[in-house]
C-alpha cells in the first residue's frame, strides 16, 4: 500500500427516518438557546415545532450561489434576534447560507440536508458578489451537527433526486482518482457510487419508496464527505467553468459531462475505474455511468441545456487556463473533443 494522509473532519451524524423530532436535544447539546432557523416557506413550521423553545426566528431567503447581500440580511436578523446558533434546513442552498453565517460569527451550526448536494460534510464555501463567485475552505464553516432525516426528502421530485444525486456521484468518482485519494475515503466513494446507483432508478420508479429514499441519502452523505476530503479534478473543473461561462443548471451539467470526463482519464486511472465499474455494476465505468443518466431521463447533451456550439473552443481554452490536477494529463485537442461530444449527447 502506497503511504497517505487522511484528515477526518469533524461532524456530528444523525442519520434515521424523523430525526426532526431529535432538533431541540441537538440545539441544547451545543449549548445553545436561541437558534436561527434558516428554512423556506415549505418547512417552516415543522421545523419551529421541532425547535420548541430553543427557536429564535426564522429566516427564509437563501437563493443559490450564497450571494453576500442575503448574509448580510440574515446576519442583521441574527444579532436582532440575539441567536446564539444556527439551524439550516434544505438544499445546498440553506445549507450555504449557514456556513456563511458561521465564518462571520463562528457560532455553532446544524445542518439538515434535504437534497442530495452534499455541502453540510464541507469545509467549502461558495459566495457571489456583483456577479463574481469566490471559493473558500475554512474548519469554521464545517457544520458541528448534521441531521440526516430520510422523511424530509420524501418530497425531492423524481427529476431533481436523479441529478443531485447524480451530481453526487460526480465527487465520489472523482474522489477515486484524487491525486491526495487514500484507502478511507476510496472505501467511502466506491460505497456511495453503489448506494445512490441502486437507489436512484427505484427512486424515479417509485419517488415514496423509502428505503431507495434512504440508501440515496445514505451514498450523498458519503459523497459529501469525499468531495471535502479530497481535491477535485477534470470533471469538477468543466463543470465549473460551463456552468458559470453559460449560466448552465449545476446538477445536469454534472449529469451530462460525468461519462466524457471519465471517459478521458479511464487509461489514466485504472484501479479507480475498475471499482467505478464494480460499484455500478457494469463493466467499464463510463459507459455504466452513462447507461445510468439514461435510465434515470435527465438531460444528455449541453446543446439541450442551452449551452451555444461557438461556446465548445471558449470553454476548453478557459478550464485550461486554470487547471485543477488531473491523472491523464491535459490535452487541449482532446479537451476541446470532450466538450464537443458532451455538447452533441454523443454516446459513451
Ligand atoms: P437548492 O438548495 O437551491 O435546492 C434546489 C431546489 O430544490 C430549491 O427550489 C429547493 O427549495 C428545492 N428543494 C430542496 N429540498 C427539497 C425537498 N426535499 N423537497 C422538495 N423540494 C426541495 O439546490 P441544491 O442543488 O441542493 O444545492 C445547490 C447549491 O449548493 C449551489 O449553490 C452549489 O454551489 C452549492 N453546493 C455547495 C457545496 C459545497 O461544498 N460548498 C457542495 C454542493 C453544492
Amino acid at each position: 500500500m502506497q503511504s497517505f494522509v487522511y484528515t477526518g473532519l469533524p461532524a456530528r451524524v444523525i442519520f434515521g427516518h424523523g430525526t426532526l423530532a431529535q432538533l431541540a436535544g441537538e440545539i441544547e447539546r451545543l449549548g445553545c438557546r436561541r437558534a436561527l432557523l434558516l428554512v423556506g416557506e415549505r418547512l417552516q413550521d415543522r421545523v419551529t415545532v421541532a425547535a420548541g423553545g430553543f427557536a429564535a426566528g426564522v429566516f427564509g431567503e437563501a437563493v443559490m450561489h450564497t450571494p453576500v447581500a442575503i448574509t448580510e440580511r440574515a446576519l442583521a436578523a441574527l444579532g436582532d434576534l440575539r441567536a446564539d446558533g444556527i439551524v439550516a434546513v434544505g438544499g445546498g442552498s440553506a445549507i450555504g447560507l449557514g456556513k456563511a453565517l458561521a465564518l462571520r460569527t463562528d457560532l455553532p451550526q446544524i445542518a439538515i440536508p434535504t437534497t442530495y448536494a452534499g455541502s453540510e460534510m464541507t469545509p467549502i464555501l461558495g459566495q457571489t458578489e456583483g456577479g463574481v463567485k469566490t471559493t473558500l475552505r475554512s474548519p469554521k464553516v464545517l457544520p458541528e451537527v448534521v441531521l440526516y432525516d430520510v422523511e424530509l426528502t420524501r418530497s425531492l421530485p423524481p427529476g431533481l433526486s436523479a441529478t443531485s444525486g447524480l451530481n453526487a456521484i460526480a465527487h465520489a468518482v472523482e474522489a477515486l482518482y484524487a491525486q491526495d485519494r487514500n484507502p478511507i475515503t476510496s472505501l467511502m466513494a466506491e460505497d456511495a457510487i453503489r448506494a445512490l446507483a441502486r437507489a436512484l432508478p427505484r427512486l424515479l420508479a417509485d419517488p415514496s419508496d423509502m428505503e431507495a429514499r434512504s440508501d440515496a441519502l445514505y451514498g450523498a452523505w458519503l459523497c459529501g464527505v469525499c468531495l471535502g476530503a479530497v481535491g477535485m479534478a477534470l470533471h469538477h473543473k468543466l463543470c465549473h467553468t460551463l456552468g458559470g461561462t453559460f449560466d448552465l443548471p449545476h446538477a445536469e451539467t454534472h449529469a451530462v459531462v460525468l461519462p466524457h470526463a471519465v471517459a478521458y482519464n479511464a487509461a489514466a486511472a485504472p484501479d479507480a475505474m475498475e471499482r467505478i465499474a464494480r460499484a455500478l455494476g457494469s463493466d467499464d465505468a463510463a459507459r455504466g455511468l452513462a447507461d445510468l443518466s439514461r435510465r434515470l431521463g435527465v438531460p444528455q447533451s449541453l446543446r439541450d441545456l442551452g449551452m451555444p456550439q461557438e461556446g465548445i473552443a471558449r470553454a476548453a481554452d478557459l478550464a485550461l487556463r486554470t487547471p485543477y490536477w488531473n491523472p491523464r494529463p491535459l490535452d487541449p485537442a482532446a479537451i476541446r473533443d470532450l466538450i464537443a461530444r458532451a455538447w452533441a449527447g454523443v454516446q459513451v
